[in-house]
């Protein structure tokens, strides 16, 4: 009979999977910008954004207001390795005309007990920081602050609604300071679901949701996206929502589940049409739920023979104890009797049967329910990790989850039918709300220390427009001691001559073979150029590799190495009997006497090969090729990179008379003034300079800006002191700053929870790749971590924030630094022509450039900010290597034919 009265409060699964999808739907509305104003779940950020990582240290305050009873905590947190905390805590009453009152007496009244709990702890002369637990719902906009938007449970205080309470209390507390000696901090300002997931957390660093099933209400936060989060501005991280989802079902979402007896509920309420699925769920309510129940049966004449006693009508007569009490089914009938006696009811056994039946049923509802609304966050958090399944834990709190002999349970179970594919665990909280403050407190406090720590660390990175400014006049000083024939020996940009005298001018064809050496790759191309109407260049290229042991082994090993693969591909493309001109793209910096001689000053970049350095590059190719003894290359040119990018670039756009390589290596070359070389014959036209600009700083003129991370790259590096602006810019060396950087910080205590992994110690790990993957926007958090455990880098939420900032500053600076030198050329090629105004086209190649996300960006800023009366195009070279080479050999060759006739 019960059942059939109470029927439509049996929620089957289906109905509980029914008011999951509708409390995921109003989760959604809450946290959207546009939907959050009408939203009934109002989704509050708490800006709480880290949970404890074991760190935390000192003593705290914490004051809890919201709960049935009004308490005082000091908490103190040890940085142990044990995680152990020491809690020592007051209770105080809330009497009713405090709660129902008016709001100076409120805080008063919170700062009086306040300064009690100091006076008996001993407390008063030293500075602490403070928590503030207040379990209602707050609009905040920083830890510290927080607008009240409505007294929610049986609080009712006139003239705080729409108030900061944080302010409030430092008013409170400030008019005692005078008559006490007390020096208190309000930090933080906590919302109870959030205390109480935050001392979960400080002992399951899976804890991510916070639950609060208590006495007086009930509400849950967990951890969202932040880039989910409308209403803060950021998207990296996370932050804890408090969702308030006591409102949820105020605007009519749920009445078709509401009964009749909901409603007379709700009707008699402080706080009438508001909080109606915590009507439903809270303990607060389920007492009178159960009265509205048993005296309407008892009217119809279903219980108590149709004798309504005078306590059944009185309102809160039957409390959520009582409930418990009858529903403890190991001790029989007696507690219920008992019970309903006391209520003057005479109740038959029959009786005692049905309204135990009737408080099951109740309070298995409000598990029922709340499990759903659980199910929902859950899901969202698997969602948001892109988990097919999970394991997170949550945090518990509240009298009605504690006591009552089979909530708790029955809440587990049905959670876990409704999403079977979250592994969870409830971690039951001690005191979560107080000390929670005070964990919130402890990590916001930490969190600043961090913050001012890493800072400290990154500053160096900041470049001011200044600096920038004068990293431009340095480098322009530095070009000119290189062409200046008494500087130029001693010179670290060593403007080096290249032969090369004019860009292509579309006559050139013929087949060429080409190679490429010094990048990434060893290549060798067949190079086929049309001139006329069908002008075009086709290409055909094989990439060999280049072992470690031959790039630093001997130079005969090397050139040998490189004439075996020429063979190989002359043999793939079955040319071998064809003696073509070739062009040798070569990118390190060579010193010329014409087009086709070229001496190795010095290796970069990762290649060391003895017995090559003072040596002819084009002779030891020669003499490899005769050493084989098997084919024979007539070989016309060699050519620096950024050479052929730069005649790559100028066949298309005669404007063309830069090349710069932002890849493995750093380097520029331009079209400079016959009459500005000294060190070359002539003063007409112009000759192509390869400025080797890698080195500029090597004199330490740059020194001022070098990081103690730059030194460490340095001297770990195949070429110590040697390079070093190269250093701070090319892909070669920015993942290794990085780690550097990475390997400091954790040093600090300030990632990977102080541990330097062995991957962390290995030199080059952290590819320049990594940077520019971590860097793209589009890339969530989490996969910004999915790439550090790639590197086997264990790394926590917080912790890819803080990488994440590291690559951006160590990229940035380089694209400015590549971009102040940049300035220096083009202001340099404006005053050569004498013009107020200069157009101008810079052909780029290089990984670093093209795949960066930012990198490019930050360049051509910089380059339009320091050179404002330039104004420069960037035009990306597809395989300069190869094809101009290939070019450069056709002028050349023309030139030399021209020459013999
Ligand atoms: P080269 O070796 O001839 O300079 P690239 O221009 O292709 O050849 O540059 C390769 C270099 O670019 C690598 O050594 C690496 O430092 C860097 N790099 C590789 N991938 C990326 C990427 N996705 N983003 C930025 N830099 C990269
Ligand atoms: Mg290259």
């Amino acid at each position: 009979q019960v059942d059939r009265y109470l029927y439509h409060m049996r929620l089957s699964d289906d109905v509980l999977l029914d008011v999951m999808a509708r409390f995921q739907a109003e989760m959604v509305k809450g946290l959207g910008r546009d939907t959050n104003p009408t939203a009934t779940v109002k989704m509050l950020p708490s800006f709480v954004r880290s949970l404890p990582d074991g760190s935390e240290k000192g003593d705290f305050l914490a004051v809890d207001l919201g709960g049935s009873q009004f308490r005082a905590h000091q908490v103190k947190v040890f940085d142990d390795g044990k995680q152990s905390s020491q809690l020592e805590s007051k209770f105080y009453p809330t009497p009713k005309e405090v709660i129902q009152g008016n709001g100076a007496e409120l805080f008063d009244y919170v700062a009086d007990c306040l300064l009690d709990f100091m006076e008996t702890k001993n407390l008063k002369h030293k500075k602490l920081p403070l928590g503030f637990t207040f379990s209602f719902p707050c609009k905040q906009t920083k830890l510290e602050e927080g607008v009240l938007l409505a007294w929610t449970k049986h609080f009712k205080v006139r003239g705080v609604q729409d108030t900061d309470v944080v302010s409030t209390l430092r008013k409170a507390l400030q008019k005692h300071k005078a008559s006490f000696d007390i020096d208190i901090d309000v930090l933080a300002l906590v919302n109870d679901t959030v205390g109480t997931m935050m001392t979960c957390g400080y002992d399951d660093q899976r804890c991510e949701v916070g639950l609060i099933i208590g006495r007086t209400g009930t509400n849950a936060c967990y951890m969202e996206e932040m880039r989910h989060i409308d209403l803060v501005e950021g998207d990296e991280g996370r932050m804890c929502i408090n969702t308030e989802w006591g409102a949820f079902g105020d605007d009519g979402a749920l009445d078709d589940l509401r009964t009749e007896f909901d409603r007379e509920l709700d009707l008699g309420s402080l706080n009438p049409g508001k909080q109606l699925f915590e009507k439903m769920i809270s303990s607060l309510y389920l007492g009178e739920l159960v009265r509205l129940i048993l005296l309407k049966m008892t009217k119809e004449g279903l219980l108590f023979n149709g004798k309504v006693s005078t306590a059944l009508l009185t309102k809160g007569k039957i409390e959520m104890q009582h409930v418990s009490a009858m529903e403890k089914y190991k001790e029989g009938l007696s507690n219920t009797k008992e019970i309903l006696t006391e209520l003057n009811l005479f109740p038959s056994e029959e009786d005692c049967i049905a309204v135990q039946h009737v408080c099951t049923i109740v309070s298995f509802r409000s598990a029922n329910l709340c499990a759903a609304t659980l199910a929902a966050i859950l899901t969202r958090l698997r969602e948001n990790k892109k988990l097919l399944r999970m394991r997170t834990t949550v945090g518990i709190d509240g009298g009605l989850y504690k006591t009552h002999p089979q909530y708790a349970k029955r809440l587990h179970k049905v959670v876990r039918r409704l999403v079977p594919t979250c592994d969870v665990r409830f971690l039951l909280s001690v005191s979560g709300s107080g000390k929670g403050a005070a964990m919130v407190t402890a990590v916001a406090y930490r969190l600043a220390a961090q913050r001012k720590q890493i800072d400290a660390a990154l500053a160096p990175f900041l470049l001011s427009l200044e600096t920038l400014r004068e990293v431009k006049n340095k480098m322009r000083t530095e070009l000119e001691y290189g062409l200046k024939r008494e500087t130029q020996a001693s010179a670290t940009v060593k403007m080096l001559p290249t032969y090369v005298c004019g860009t292509p001018d579309g006559t050139e064809k013929g087949k060429f073979l080409a190679l490429d050496l010094g990048g990434t790759n060893f290549r060798v191309l067949l190079v086929k150029i049309r001139s006329g109407r069908r002008r075009s260049v086709q290409m055909y290229n094989k990439i060999f590799a280049i072992p470690l042991e031959i790039m630093q082994g001997t130079g005969e090993e090397l050139f040998d190495h490189i004439v075996q693969c020429i063979a190989d591909f002359l043999e793939y493309m079955g040319i071998k009997g064809a003696r073509l001109p070739l062009g040798f793209t070569f990118s390190f910096p060579c010193r010329q006497a014409s087009i086709d001689k070229g001496t190795l000053v010095g290796w970069t970049k990762g290649f060391k090969a003895t017995d090559c350095e003072g040596e002819d590059v084009v002779d030891m190719l020669r003499e490899a090729i005769r050493r084989r003894n098997e084919f024979d290359l007539d070989i016309v040119a060699v050519v620096n990179d950024t050479v052929g990018t730069m005649m790559t670039c100028g066949y298309e756009d005669p404007n063309c008379e830069i090349g710069l390589i932002a890849g493995t290596g750093s380097n520029v070359c331009y079209m400079e003034d016959m009459k500005n070389i000294e060190i070359v014959e002539g003063n007409e036209g112009k000759m192509c300079i390869n400025t080797e600009w890698g080195g500029f700083g090597d004199n330490g003129c740059i020194d001022n800006i070098r990081t103690q991370y730059d030194k460490e790259v340095d001297e770990g590096s195949l070429n110590p002191g040697k390079q070093r602006y190269e250093k701070m810019t090319s892909g070669m060396y920015l993942g290794e700053i990085v780690r550097q950087i990475l390997i400091d910080l954790t040093k600090q205590g300030l990632l990977f929870r102080g541990q330097i992994s062995e991957s962390l110690r290995k030199r080059g790990i952290f590819e320049t790749k990594f940077l520019s993957q971590i860097e793209s926007d589009r890339l969530a958090l989490l996969q910004v971590r999915r790439i550090l455990q790639q590197l086997g880098l264990d790394s926590t939420c917080e912790d890819s924030i803080i990488v994440k900032e590291v690559c951006g500053a160590v990229s940035k600076r380089a694209a400015q630094l590549c971009g102040a030198g940049l300035a220096a050329i083009v202001e340099k090629k404006r005053e050569n022509r004498g013009v107020e105004y200069l157009q101008i086209t810079v052909g780029v190649d290089g990984t670093l450039y093209k795949l960066h996300p930012h990198f490019s960006r930050v360049l051509r800023e910089t380059v339009k900010e320091l050179a404002p009366q330039c104004d420069v195009t960037f035009m990306l070279s597809e395989d300069g290597s190869g094809k101009g080479a290939a070019l450069i050999t056709a002028v050349a060759k023309r030139l030399h034919n021209v020459g013999q006739k």
